[in-house]
């Protein structure tokens, strides 16, 4: 990985504002020119590299908006990191990023690793609270149990390809405004694999794969926030010709609470106080997601005061601490009194004067260290 870290809008020499589609063809354009089959300079492999990375996090949405809002320390504390590319096997990128091989070749000896799938999964937010463990299910293809993955029904064998005599790769010429350019392309006859089937297996139908129901427990770890997603490295499709299977994305969508809403890390709550309470004081019960606590709340509580409670917010994702809850106290005014209830409140508003209302000194004071 490169030591300074670039910005990746200049990296792939897009504005900020650009469209997918603008930076997919960015990508596409330099990916071309740095690819090290391709450039002679010795350091397209790193900036190839960068390339990369720069397009693996702004043609994902969530990344692309936490680098936008935090740049690369908001990347990596969102849990995010960069794919550590293997240069030896760059063709994988390509698969990886555009479901297609760039510049027609087939991966070393026909394995080609598998395809990656994903999984949504719905939690509380309870769960994200305390982190838990559940079981997604999926399909994925697998490799078959009858002819072990090679396609070929038992007791026969895949055999050389007649059309490139087993390499996996013909020679493709090609011309352009640049020159004649002379690339190795996956064979037609094989699709690069060197090997062709003669008589399909019976169960796969000589795809050497087959589709199943796989199930797994994922942790999910404290502190998750909705829309994050979690990689099971090699858990996805089951990669060609004994190469590496995919991986499996696991979306977390965490449901809304009706009695918090989340900011980050801390979470917001509201407590009904009649006017009775606020005015004479009250001690009064309010939920967390640690269970309830009571809260006393002063004689003479104003509607929007905020009580912080230090640490009972959600835990910080893959660190120490918490956020905070902030309680924002609402007084309910009465809709409907009796004649009694409202003969008492006009003869409460005949004994008051500007000294009932008066604001403590400092009160804007103490309002704003509730904020902090
Ligand atoms: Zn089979
Ligand atoms: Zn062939």
């Amino acid at each position: 990985m490169a030591t300074a870290e670039r910005d990746y809008y200049e990296l792939l020499g897009v504005e900020r504002g650009a469209t997918e589609a603008e930076i997919k063809k960015a990508f596409r354009a330099l990916a071309r020119e740095l690819h090290p089959d391709v450039s002679k300079e010795a350091d397209a492999p790193e900036r190839f590299k960068e390339v990369a990375q720069a397009y693996e996090v702004l043609s994902n949405a969530e990344s692309r908006k936490l680098y936008d809002q935090y740049g690369h320390a908001g990347l990596k504390r969102g849990g995010f990191t960069p794919t550590d590319f293997d240069l030896g096997n760059l063709g994988d990128i390509f698969s990886a990023f555009f479901g297609d091989d760039l510049f027609g070749r087939a991966a070393r000896g026909g394995a080609g690793r598998g395809g990656d799938t994903a999984v949504r999964l719905q939690i509380e937010l309870a769960d994200a609270y305390a982190g838990s463990t559940r079981r997604v299910e999926f399909e994925v293809a697998s490799t078959c149990g009858r002819c072990d993955g090679d396609g070929a029904e038992p007791g026969t064998s895949p055999v050389t390809c007649p059309t490139c005599g087993g390499a996996g790769r013909v020679q493709q010429v090609s011309r352009s405004v640049f020159g004649e350019f002379v690339r190795a392309g996956a064979c037609p006859g094989c699709s690069g694999s060197g090997r062709v089937v003669e008589t399909p297996c019976e169960q796969c139908d000589g795809q050497g794969r087959t589709m199943s129901a796989k199930s797994l427990d994922v942790d999910i770890p404290a502190g998750i926030h909705d829309g994050q997603q979690i990689r099971l490295r090699g858990e996805g499709h089951a990669g060609a010709n004994g190469g590496p299977a995919g991986d499996v994305y696991v979306e977390v969508r965490v449901a809304d609470d009706e009695r918090f809403e989340r900011d980050g890390n801390d979470i917001l709550a509201a407590v009904d106080l009649t006017i009775v309470q606020a005015a004479l004081g009250a001690t009064v019960s309010v939920p967390t997601l640690d269970g309830d606590v009571e809260l006393e709340f002063e004689p003479g509580t104003q509607p929007g005061m905020v009580r912080t409670l230090r640490g009972k917010g959600m835990p910080v994702l893959q660190r120490f601490g918490r956020g905070d809850q902030r309680v924002i106290v609402n007084v309910a005014v009465p809709r409907r009194l009796t004649d009694e209830q409202r003969r008492l409140l006009e003869q409460f508003e005949q004994g008051s004067d500007e000294e009932t209302y008066r604001r403590d000194e400092g009160f804007f004071e103490k309002l704003r260290s509730a904020l902090r």
